[in-house]
């Protein structure tokens, strides 16, 4: 087993250094642009395909490094950059995990490259998971798949919303009930190929921050794939919802059983840690901006760090980032070495993380006074953006509900 360790390695180095450049260069200067005009901001992407980091190479070397540093890394120095389009690049390696996650190696091998494109052409990827009525609670998801022996077929119907890249996307991942009866354990998540009839964009929503990154509705009305595009296989399926039957038999009859995972609660394990590590990224760029103001910004006669009140702020956003990025950097290399989340290290590194994001880039604004309530200066931006932080990817609430779960082994509601 790897062991944990601080200091990074020469490739970890490199690869840090080489996407703070293009965070530096690239991203941030057209962080303002595109977070006004709330699109997708395509040549910015073609340009991360074009240096090679919008790919599928990228992110699977990432998330192959065995210290389970390399996504963490990346995540952090993309979201440095801008919180929005770093959404944009890494929206489809979120959704690509799904299909790591949850299919089949030959699933794998056929979907992941195509949810990136090529260099030339790049596409996206949405992992449609979240309802109207069903974000938090994911069990009460209406969207069906129904299989037609007739044809071999799953039919799905229902309305997804909140979908990072939905309706824009190449390949839709969308989780849907097979049997509503058994909750989030009759779940299952499918690939919808490109130019599937039936898959169409519902309402653009217009959103607080990461606006460079497009959210929308999608709708499924009688989308007919075939049942390849099953990620895991039916036999698998058919296995794992036999035995969740069983188990709700034997709740029935009193008897104590074991948990089964679900295929979208898989999907939010494996990235919670990275979604951790974009908020460290953010909550960075934020106190960077602070720290330098701070020296600059003259009242009284001094330097506004002069002020206690002012340096001791500094230092707590400091501390709070760090403190956040261990926390990911263990939850993430606990996924690399297998190791058990026997605490929800995973959760407690998103939480964690996600609310400094929030603390420290209200705090920015605060530092920059009236300057920092204005779009003139980039913490106003980065203080909308980091608000996402305590809500997708699981809710801080809910994070707290699962850490303290783990811990009692209690249903806490
Ligand atoms: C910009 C953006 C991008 C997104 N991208 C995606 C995506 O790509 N794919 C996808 O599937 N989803 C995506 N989502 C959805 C996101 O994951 C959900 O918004 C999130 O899970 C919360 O669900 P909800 O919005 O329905 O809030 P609700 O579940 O309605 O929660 C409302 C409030 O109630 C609290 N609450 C709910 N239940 C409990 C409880 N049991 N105990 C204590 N408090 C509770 C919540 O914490 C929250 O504060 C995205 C959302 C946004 C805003």
């Amino acid at each position: 087993m790897t062991g944990f360790n601080l200091a990074l390695n020469d490739d970890q180095i490199a690869v840090r250094d080489w996407l703070h450049g293009f965070a530096r260069d690239v991203i941030r200067p057209a962080a303002a642009e595109w977070d006004e005009r709330e699109e997708t901001p395509w040549p910015i992407i073609q340009e991360a395909a074009k240096v090679g980091i919008y790919s599928l190479d990228f992110f699977a070397q990432q998330q192959f490094d065995p210290t389970g540093l390399g996504i963490p890394i990346a995540m952090e120095e993309l979201f440095w950059g801008d919180a929005g389009i770093g959404l944009a690049i890494c929206g489809s390696a979120l959704a690509a995990a799904g299909v790591v996650t949850n299919g089949t190696p030959e699933q794998v091998g056929t979907w992941a490259p195509e949810m990136f494109g090529t260099p030339d052409d790049p596409k996206l990827a949405a992992f449609c998971s979240s309802e109207p009525d069903a974000g938090s609670d994911v069990a009460a998801m209406r969207t069906r798949a129904v299989y037609d022996e007739a044809t071999d077929e799953w039919v799905l119907n229902g309305t997804k919303t909140w979908a990072t890249n939905g309706g824009i996307a190449h390949i839709h991942v969308v989780v849907a009930s097979v049997d509503p009866e058994l909750g989030a354990r009759g779940q299952a998540s499918f690939i919808i190929p490109p130019g599937t009839p039936g898959l169409s964009q519902g309402q653009k929503f217009k959103k607080h921050g990461i606006r460079a990154s497009h959210t929308a509705e999608v709708v499924l009305d009688n989308v007919r794939v075939p049942n390849s595009c099953l990620l895991g296989g039916k036999e698998k399926l058919d296995e794992r919802m036999a035995k969740a039957r069983e188990r709700a038999a034997a709740v029935a009859r009193g008897e104590k059983v074991e948990q089964v995972k679900n295929a979208a609660m898989a999907t939010f394990e494996a990235s919670r840690p990275a979604v951790g590590a974009q908020a460290v990224g953010l909550a960075r760029a934020a106190y960077e901006e602070s720290l330098e103001y701070a020296k600059t910004r003259v009242q009284f006669g001094r330097p506004i760090i002069d002020n206690q009140g002012i340096a001791f702020t500094l230092a707590d956003m400091r501390t709070r980032i760090d403190a956040a990025r261990l926390l990911v950097w263990r939850a993430s290399w606990m996924a690399a070495t297998a190791q058990p989340f026997t605490a929800a290290e995973g959760s407690m590194s998103k939480l964690y993380a996600g609310e400094t994001a929030k603390w420290v880039t209200a705090q920015a604004i605060q530092i920059f006074g009236g300057n920092g309530f204005t779009r003139e200066y980039p913490v106003e931006r980065m203080h909308r953006d980091a608000a996402i932080y305590t809500i997708f990817e699981g809710t801080s609430e809910i994070q707290r509900l699962v850490i303290a779960r783990t811990l009692s082994g209690m249903p806490i509601r």
